[in-house]
């Protein structure tokens, strides 16, 4: 069972949007595929048109188990739903005695086994939460926007990711993703440049800036459903195809 993280510090950059299509996408090509929402904002599902009243932060504290509030939200897609009461739990998380970096990883290990992928949306920031996350995560996809703010938060979340590989060496930056990508700007095309220098085996192929993608979010639907014949919709295909390998 393979765990992705989609994270990097900074908000906006499309980690949701990577994280839905992503998840809708696999699940279309035959996997089992866990979307959790590790974000107080809980816009993973809103993305997808749901909205469910419970998720994660009840399984962190217990209240509820895995099983009463995963939903299933598309063929062989579940989700785990974020929301505001993550910040309770994060608290109630933070007030254990023992293994508060690894509350995450207790509250998932009904899942363990019965999927293929489990896939975290994390939230912009740097938490307990997001650690709990990287104790958990094997592999992470980290957005880049492209502009130059966005590459040194890059560099900054590396060395935050290295602190956190001395408790989980297994964790790795497998795929950095730019997003937003706009061919005609010379700032994105340097950009482009320094990250395939810097990350030459995780640069994947830019996701262009496109309106579709975000008409589509605010649909509550994949581009996959919304515009399967869009550049965005190619685009993800690519990082999909490119995750399966
Ligand atoms: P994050 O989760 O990192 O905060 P989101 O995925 O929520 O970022 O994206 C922020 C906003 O940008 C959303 O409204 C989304 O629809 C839009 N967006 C994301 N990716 C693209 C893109 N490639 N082109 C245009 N708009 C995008
Ligand atoms: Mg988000």
């Amino acid at each position: 069972m393979r765990k992705l993280a989609i994270c990097l510090a900074k908000g906006g950059v499309g980690k949701t949007t990577t994280a839905t299509n992503l998840a809708c996408g696999l699940a279309s090509h035959g996997k089992k595929v866990l979307l959790v929402d590790c974000d107080t904002q809980g816009q993973a599902g809103f993305f997808l048109g749901i909205k469910p009243k419970e998720g994660l932060a009840e399984v962190l504290q217990k209240t509820r188990t895995f099983a009463e509030v995963v939903c299933e939200i598309r063929p062989k897609l579940d989700l785990l739903a974020g929301g505001r009461t993550l910040s309770d739990a994060t608290l109630a998380i933070a007030s254990r005695t023992m293994g508060i970096e690894r509350a995450l990883s207790e509250a998932l290990r009904p899942a363990e086994g019965h999927y293929d992928l489990v896939i975290l949306d994390m939230a912009p920031g740097w938490d307990l939460l997001s650690v709990n996350a990287l104790i958990y995560a094997r592999e992470i996809i980290a957005p880049v926007e492209l502009q130059m703010a966005a590459v040194e938060s890059l560099g900054q979340f590396v060395e935050r990711v290295e602190d956190v590989q001395a408790y989980n060496p297994e964790l790795t930056i497998r795929y950095v993703l730019p997003t937003m990508w706009d061919k005609r700007s010379k700032e994105s095309q340097d950009i482009l440049e320094r990250l395939a220098l810097v990350y030459p085996e995780q640069l994947c192929d830019p996701i262009k800036a496109s309106v579709k993608l975000f008409e589509a979010t605010g649909q509550g639907q994949s581009i996959f459903e919304y515009a399967p014949k869009s550049t965005g919709a190619a685009d993800y295909a690519k990082l999909i195809a490119r995750v399966l390998r």
